[in-house]
């Protein structure tokens, strides 16, 4: 069997492309920060807030949903577990909840894309759209899975499968603010 990716560390590799040589390579599991923690407790409010608003604007009233789902896909090396997903019986749709934020980033948009992609694989139905949640503002926003995003998914799993595999830490565009917010800044001998 292949080695397979967490689809969270594709997410994460956008936000700066060293988090995989730490946390897959050098297995470096440092305290989370307040803020994850937060967001694990967000998941129960969050299930009710999605159901009254958002399965009926989707005319997916009917469609059964799971939480902190298992997908994995060996064809694609990729797995993870995602917040939830709704099944119609024709469509699979994934949905992650989110602290904060205004709108979602590239970063999420391509995590919710690899579920997706795994999900079409685990449950043999397609899968095109799917939601992103934000607690703070209490809005869903739908995204729509298009091509460009999963050719993407496929070129950020294939570099970060490349820079394990040499073990390489690669330079990072990690501004100072994104810095100080990472976990493993004690790591980066090049940051302070
Ligand atoms: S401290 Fe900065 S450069 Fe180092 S892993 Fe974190 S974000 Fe990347």
């Amino acid at each position: 069997m292949s080695y397979s990716l967490p689809i969270s560390l594709l997410r994460q590799y956008c936000f700066c492309p060293r988090i995989p040589y730490f946390q897959e390579l050098l297995k470096l599991n440092p305290p989370k920060p307040v803020w994850v923690k937060q967001g694990e407790d967000l998941h129960k409010g969050q299930e009710k807030i999605f159901k009254h608003r958002t399965l009926k604007r989707f005319n997916l009233v009917q469609a059964k949903q799971e939480f902190n789902v298992f997908v994995s896909a060996e064809e694609l090396q990729l797995h993870g577990m995602v917040d939830s997903l709704l099944n119609s019986n024709e469509e699979i749709y994934p949905i992650e909840f989110k602290l904060n934020g205004h709108k979602p980033v590239k970063g999420q948009i391509l995590q919710l894309t690899a579920y997706a992609m795994v999900a079409e694989y685990q449950y043999n139905l397609p899968c095109r759209q799917g939601f992103i949640l934000f607690e703070n503002k209490g809005k869903t926003h739908p995204i729509v899975f298009k091509l460009k995003n999963k050719e993407q998914v496929v070129i950020i799993r294939d570099q970060i499968l490349n820079d394990l595999e040499k073990s390489y830490l690669p330079d990072s565009p990690a501004t100072p603010a994104q810095c100080t917010q990472c976990e493993y800044l004690n790591h980066c001998n090049d940051r302070s």
